[in-house]
């Protein structure tokens, strides 16, 4: 067997990364410098819009923004059944009543059609994500907005670079967020944006943001340390000594998502963890700077990934490959298929050396957390039956034939999926919608 085993996540770094980051500390520039502004301008030239602030995380953007925008308390604010926790949670923080949408089981985004019922006098917001890289169809969203007076506030987590008509999410909305965590399509080791062109708006934003301490040079760099070490642990000469290993050990009794495990835990955000409370730092100004300069050549690396996916697995009868929207540009951030058993594909996959993740994001709508937003959202709950083939722009070619081979190989003997579809029917669970 080759020493390489493939983790579900991959991090996008660029070689000499460190020695800027350890060059930064030498000249005294590591927490405070001329960086930080020069990203923001280049972000916000990038999505041309004039304004862009740099935060802690993508989800203290998020919070600025729905602070910013002073909406009378308790006002209701529309949100994706399926999306990260944080989010939804960080509405309530900011006063707000979350209210869950449903989504579309194909496309993993906010279904337009199921909006307008949501909208009552109190909604004055609508945050759609771009969940796993895929632009949502901001059309009738916009639509939407304008025949009710709300504002839209893009979640691009998930999706920096990826264009809807010709045009770069964020730029829909009257504000966005980003995120610049590990994983995420520009990774700073943690850090957000929040981009707007509404000039109060994002002096409202500026204000809170700067209002915040400082982070120590010590804080900082542990934070360059533990990423530097993940970044090792899930390599795929990394991975093949633990994660494999583990995983490949624990998929004998059944399947278990240990990524749960490492994940922060889905908690109420009050009183906010001190890291939230704290500026953007200029070395990861300085990588945030680097890593935009090549985010459209990683994009491209990690859509040839999944088009080879799109093509290898086209007219498998266990598998249905991702639904893109007309005039979306996908960046990938997960490549998400529904096979007709994924448990067990992920199982088998996890023996071979492929780890696959299940469900990426978490069904907001029946969380505990939210118990008193809960909704019934089916599209939302049929998610839980989708796979995730790694996508990273850090495979290689040859990792992808060889994801796609193992992935044939573990899927022959799989019942069609639209017959688990039927049978699903026949125990009063729902079917997908469309085909
Ligand atoms: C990562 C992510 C966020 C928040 O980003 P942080 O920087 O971790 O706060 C928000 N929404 C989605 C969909 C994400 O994936």
């Amino acid at each position: 067997m080759r020493l390489r085993a493939i983790a579900r996540y991959g991090i996008r770094s660029i070689p000499g990364d460190e020695r800027e980051i350890i060059a930064a500390f030498r000249r005294g520039e590591a927490v405070t410098g001329p960086a930080i502004a020069e990203f923001e301008r280049r972000f916000a030239a990038y999505h041309q819009v004039e304004h862009a602030i740099a935060t802690s995380y993508g989800r203290m953007a998020c919070y600025y923004i729905l602070r910013a925008l002073e909406f009378p308390p308790d006002s209701e604010i529309i949100i994706p059944a399926l999306t990260f926790w944080v989010i939804p949670e960080i509405a309530r923080r900011a006063g707000l009543r979350p209210v869950f949408v449903d989504v579309d089981p194909l496309t993993f985004n906010l279904a337009p059609e199921k909006i307008e019922a949501a909208i009552t006098e109190r909604t004055r917001a609508i945050i759609p994500t771009h969940l796993y890289g895929q632009p949502c169809e901001m059309e009738p969203i916009l639509r939407l907005a304008e025949k009710y007076g709300l504002v839209v506030i893009e979640d691009c987590a998930q999706a920096v670079g990826a264009r809807y008509r010709g045009r770069l999410v964020g730029t829909f909305g009257t504000a966005a967020f980003f995120s610049f965590q590990m994983l995420k399509g520009i990774n700073t080791y943690g850090g957000g944006m929040a981009i707007t062109r509404d000039p109060e708006l994002a002096a409202r934003i500026r204000a809170q943001a700067e209002s915040e301490p400082l982070q120590t040079p010590m804080e900082l760099a542990q934070r360059f340390i533990i990423g530097y070490l993940a970044r090792c642990a899930i390599s795929p000469r990394g991975f093949i000594w633990w994660g494999f290993p583990l995983q490949a050990l624990v998929s004998l009794f059944g399947h278990y998502d240990l990524s749960k495990y490492v994940w922060e835990k889905i908690r109420p955000l009050t009183p906010f963890p001190a890291s939230y409370r704290r500026r953007y730092a200029n070395a990861q100004a300085i990588l945030g700077l680097r890593a935009l300069d090549r985010l459209e050549e990683f994009n491209a690396r990690t859509r040839a990934h999944a088009e080879r996916y799109t093509s290898g697995l086209a007219g498998h009868h266990a598998i249905r490959t991702p639904k893109v929207i007309n005039g979306a540009e996908h960046v990938y951030y997960q490549y998400s298929i529904y096979v007709s058993d994924p448990k067990l594909t992920a199982r088998r996959m996890i023996r071979r050396g492929i780890d696959c993740e299940t469900t990426h994001v978490d069904l907001c709508s029946e969380l505990p957390l939210f118990a008193e937003f809960s909704a019934d959202c089916p599209g939302a709950r049929k998610t839980t039956r989708a796979l995730q083939l790694p996508v990273y722009a850090r495979l290689r070619a040859s990792d992808v034939e060889r994801i796609l081979r193992i992935m044939r190989e573990v899927t022959t003997d799989l019942p069609p999926i639209g017959e688990t579809e039927r049978s699903e029917l026949r125990t009063g669970a729902a079917t997908f919608a469309g085909s």
